[in-house]
C-alpha cells in the first residue's frame, strides 16, 4: 500500500477537496483506495462526502472499520470525536496517542493507495502523523496568492526535512472562466505555484480553476470528479502527472 499525504501551508486552500478527489480519481482508475482524514481540529472530509452524521466507529476485533463510499474506504478522525460541535481541547501527548490509534488500527484490507488528508501547516500533529504513517509521497496544495506561496515553501522544506518526496505541487483556485464572456479571470493571480515548484526543484502537477461546480459538489457531499463538473477532466490529468 502506497501512502500519499496531502499538505498545505495554510487552511482554506482546498487541501481536503484535493485529497478527496484524488482518492476518488485513483479509485476511478481501478486502484483499491482508502482516504484517511487526519485533521482533528477541522475534519472536512465528512462534510465533503456527506458523512457528517457518522459517529462512533464500527470496530471489528479491535480494529476500526472504515465507511465505504463508491468503492473508496473512508475513515475520518471526525468519526471518533464526541460530536461535530465539540472542539478538541487535548494537549499534544493525547493527540499523538489518538493519531497513532487511528493510523495503526483502521482495517483497510488490501489497498493500492491510501490518501491522507493532513491538518494544515507543519505543526506538531503533522509531524506525528508523518512519523507514524511514513508516507511514500507528499502532494502540496496552494493558491496563487503570495502568502499561500510563502507557506508552501515551508511545506516543501518540511517534506525535505522529514524525508518524504514531494510528488507534486497543485495550484488551486487558479483563475476562473467568466460565466458571461468565457474569458479567464485571474482572481488571485495565476502561475505562482508553477514558478515556486520550479524554484524549489519539485514537480508541478497542474492547476485547478476556481469553479462553482467544485464548490457546489463540496456542499452537496459529492466529489466533483464524480459529477459532470468541467474540472473533472483537468483533475484527472493532474492525477496522471502525480502518478508518473
Ligand atoms: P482546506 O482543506 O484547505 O481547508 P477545503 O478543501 O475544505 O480547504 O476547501 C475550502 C472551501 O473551498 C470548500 O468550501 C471547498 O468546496 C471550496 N473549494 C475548494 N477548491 C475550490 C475550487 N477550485 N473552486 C471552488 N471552490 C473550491
Amino acid at each position: 500500500m502506497k501512502k500519499i499525504v496531502v499538505m498545505s501551508g495554510k487552511g482554506g486552500v482546498g487541501k481536503s477537496t484535493v485529497a478527496a478527489n484524488l482518492a476518488f480519481t485513483l479509485s476511478k482508475k481501478g486502484y483499491r483506495t482508502g482516504l484517511l482524514d487526519c485533521d482533528i481540529h477541522g475534519p472536512s472530509i465528512p462534510k465533503l462526502l456527506g458523512l457528517e452524521d457518522v459517529r462512533g466507529v464500527d470496530s471489528k476485533e479491535g480494529k476500526l472499520k472504515p465507511v465505504e463510499v463508491d468503492g473508496v474506504k473512508v475513515f475520518s478522525m471526525g468519526f471518533m470525536l464526541p460530536s461535530r460541535d465539540t472542539p478538541v481541547v487535548w494537549r499534544g501527548p493525547v493527540k499523538h496517542k489518538f493519531i497513532q490509534e487511528a493510523l495503526q488500527n483502521v482495517d483497510w484490507g488490501e489497498l493500492d493507495y491510501l490518501v491522507i488528508d493532513l491538518p494544515p501547516g507543519t505543526g506538531d500533529e503533522v509531524i506525528s502523523i508523518v512519523q507514524v504513517a511514513k508516507p511514500e509521497g507528499a502532494v502540496i496544495v496552494t493558491t496563487p496568492q503570495s502568502v499561500a506561496l510563502e507557506d508552501v515553501r515551508k511545506a516543501v522544506n518540511f517534506s525535505i526535512h522529514v524525508g518524504v518526496p514531494v510528488i507534486g505541487v497543485i495550484e488551486n483556485m487558479s483563475g476562473m472562466l467568466c460565466p458571461h464572456c468565457g474569458k479567464p479571470i485571474e482572481v488571485f493571480g495565476a502561475g505562482g505555484g508553477k514558478k515556486l515548484a520550479e524554484e524549489m526543484a519539485v514537480p508541478f502537477a497542474g492547476s485547478i480553476p476556481l469553479d462553482t461546480t467544485i464548490f457546489r459538489s463540496g456542499e452537496d457531499g459529492k466529489p466533483f470528479v464524480r459529477t459532470d463538473s468541467p474540472s473533472a477532466e483537468i483533475f484527472e490529468k493532474i492525477v496522471d502527472e502525480l502518478l508518473e
